[in-house]
C-alpha cells in the first residue's frame, strides 16, 4: 500500500530516532559459510544454526541442516513454523507432499508431523521460524517432552562451551 498523503522528500532517511523501548537489530552476514562452530550438533548429522531466539515473544529462526536420509522426532506444534527450504528436499509421513529446494512452507497450529529427509539427498537446509514449541509426541499422541527457544538457548550455551566459542557466544542472537 502506498501512502495516502503526499510525501514531499520521498528520497531523505527517516529523522526520529528508534523508540527507546525497541531492542536491537541483527545483521549477519554469509549465514551458510561462516564458522562451522556455530552449527549446534543436535545428533549426529543434525545441526541446528540459530539466526534470533527471540525470549519475549517465544520464537526462533535457524537453519536446519541435515547430512544424512532419514527420520526426525515426530512432534507437535501448537503455534505456527514458516519455512524455505534452501537446499535439499525432505518431505513428512504425515503428509504426501515433499519440499523440494526452493519451496516455502506453512505449517498451522495443531500440525504433527514426522521429518524425513530421503535417500539421494547429500544435504538439507531450511530456514525455519517457528513459534513456541516442538511438543515431543508417541504416535497416538502422548507427550514425550517438549523443546522452546529457552531450551535451544540452554543447548546453545552447552554447545558453545564444548566447541570453544563460549557459553555467552549464544548471547548476540538473542533479543
Ligand atoms: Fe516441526
Amino acid at each position: 500500500m502506498l501512502p495516502k498523503l503526499p510525501d514531499r522528500n520521498p528520497f531523505e532517511p527517516a529523522r526520529i530516532p528508534l523508540p527507546r523501548e525497541a531492542v536491537k537489530e541483527m545483521v549477519i552476514p554469509n549465514v551458510l559459510d561462516d564458522d562451522e562452530r556455530i552449527w549446534v550438533e543436535h545428533r549426529d548429522q543434525v545441526w541446528t544454526r540459530p539466526l534470533c531466539l527471540n525470549v519475549s515473544n517465544g520464537y526462533w529462526t535457524e537453519l536446519l541442516r541435515v547430512r544424512k536420509s532419514g527420520v526426525l522426532h515426530r512432534h507437535r506444534h501448537p503455534n505456527p513454523v514458516h519455512g524455505l527450504v534452501l537446499k535439499g528436499r525432505w518431505h513428512y509421513l504425515e503428509h504426501d507432499w515433499v519440499a523440494e529446494e526452493g519451496s516455502y512452507v506453512f505449517e498451522p497450529p495443531g500440525e504433527t508431523h514426522t521429518l524425513t529427509v530421503p535417500k539421494g539427498v547429500d544435504e538439507m537446509i531450511t530456514f525455519f521460524h517457528v513459534t513456541g514449541c516442538l511438543y515431543y509426541i508417541d504416535p497416538d499422541g502422548n507427550p514425550l517432552g517438549y523443546d522452546d527457544v529457552f531450551t535451544l538457548i540452554e543447548d546453545c550455551r552447552a554447545y558453545y562451551t564444548k566447541v570453544g566459542l563460549g557459553a555467552d557466544f549464544v548471547d548476540q542472537f538473542i533479543r
